[in-house]
């Protein structure tokens, strides 16, 4: 494998399953040493552990992103460790679904704080630092890709909160995108359909057994997170003039 990512730091939120751990085993693999953010701190040492047996290099960082000090902690940890930033994934993400008559405020909540809030903390702390390592000669560029989800794009009943957390990121994305993409920080929404993941598992049995009836969710064969990986290693490994702003991957049998 060709790769394009040697010396860069990379630092993966919600690295600890799903599409953060295979972003960061994938990016390792084109020689990134990837950061790897998030709560379980004992699936950040399995993953460190396997990426290093697999010849790369890779640091967990345990915070939870919805606390700014922490945020802002894992940044500094990063910079303490490394001295640079060129690529921030903010991938962390929780997707707990019901009427917004029912639903409970609490999980709400939840969802803005870890979609939104630890999204803008993160992307706050890191940004000085992917402004210094865009403009010297490693690569002449910097990234940042957010990862949003069709539920960005797309609303239906029961998403409600959680579109508005992802309609939130996809504004947030392109704002960003024009204030420093001629500072060559290259920033990214990437917007996932269905993803074999631990997402749904947050939900109560209710909203599975609904989902599973849901013609629009019945998806006989959803992508694999390593589907994803692969599009944001696309994202990370353009050209420096080269900048995607929205990518948008679909599982072939989701309409
Ligand atoms: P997972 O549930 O497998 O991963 C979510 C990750 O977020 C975990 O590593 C979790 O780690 C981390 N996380 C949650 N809360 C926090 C927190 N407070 N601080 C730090 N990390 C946190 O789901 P996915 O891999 O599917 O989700 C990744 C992203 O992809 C999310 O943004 C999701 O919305 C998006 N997405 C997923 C789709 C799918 O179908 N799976 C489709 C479209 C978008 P820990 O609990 O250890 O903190």
């Amino acid at each position: 494998m060709e790769q394009k990512l040697v010396g860069t730091i990379a630092i993966i939120t919600g690295a600890s399953s799903g599409i953060g751990a295979a972003t960061a085993r994938r990016l390792a693999a084109h020689g990134a040493t990837v950061a790897v953010v998030a709560r379980r701190a004992d699936r950040l040492d399995t993953l460190v552990s396997d990426i290093e047996a697999a010849g790369g290099s890779a640091l967990g960082v345990q915070a939870d992103i919805t606390d700014r000090a922490q945020a802002e902690r894992a940044v500094s940890t990063v910079i303490d460790r490394f001295g640079r930033i060129d690529i921030l994934i903010n991938n962390a993400g929780l997707m707990l679904l019901g009427p917004v008559l029912d639903q409970d405020v609490e999980e709400w909540e939840r969802m803005i704080a870890v979609n939104q809030r630890g999204l803008l903390f993160m992307t706050k702390a890191a940004l000085p630092h992917l402004l210094i390592a865009a403009n010297d000669e490693l690569r002449g560029v910097a990234d940042i890709v957010n990862i949003s989800s069709i539920a960005g794009r797309q609303a239906w009943a029961n998403f409600a909160a959680y579109n508005m957390t992802k309609f939130g990121v996809n504004g947030f994305t392109e704002a960003l995108r024009q204030e420093v993409t001629k500072k060559h920080v290259r920033v990214g929404v990437l917007e996932p359909g269905a993803v074999e993941t631990e997402l749904i598992s947050h939900n109560n049995d209710t909203i599975k057994d609904h989902l599973a009836v849901s013609d629009a969710k019945n998806i006989p064969e959803k992508l694999q997170p390593e589907d994803i990986a692969e599009s944001i290693t696309y994202m990370v490994t353009r050209h420096r003039r080269s900048s995607i702003a929205e990518l948008w991957a679909m599982p072939t049998s989701q309409a």
